[in-house]
């Protein structure tokens, strides 16, 4: 009889004991799918987020030069209410409580966040 050592117990076991998936068969038996769930979800999760991340450097790779000439609106174009919007969020009140003053200092902080960016390597 076909037998298969399960990954995470290392018993030795026969095939029927192995759930089957779209691609052979699982690496850990049945019974050790029951014990650990959570961990083959993590498992299952962590592989996905490598393969967007690859996906992700490679469209980068790709499109590199349309990115990197990718127009931006400069910072000092950037409307008012945006930017009150965007202090509201990480204040937590609402656009009309955002302090005047702040919005000339989240320009500035938002202009050196991207001048920053120039530096950074990818
Ligand atoms: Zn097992």
């Amino acid at each position: 009889m076909n037998t298969k050592v399960c990954t995470k117990c290392g018993r030795e076991l026969p095939l029927s004991e192995y759930k089957k998936r779209k691609h052979g068969l699982s690496f850990y038996c049945k019974e050790c799918i029951k014990l650990y769930p959570v961990e083959d979800y993590n498992f299952r999760r962590r592989t996905t987020d490598l393969h967007r991340k690859e996906l992700m450097k490679k469209y980068y790779e790709v499109n590199k030069d349309k990115i990197l000439t990718k127009k931006r609106i400069s910072i000092s174009d950037l409307h008012d209410s945006y930017i009150k919007g965007r202090l509201a969020q990480k204040i937590g009140c609402s656009c009309r409580d955002v302090p005047v003053g702040l919005i000339e200092f989240q320009r500035a902080i938002l202009a050196t966040k991207r001048e920053l960016k120039q530096y950074k390597t990818i």
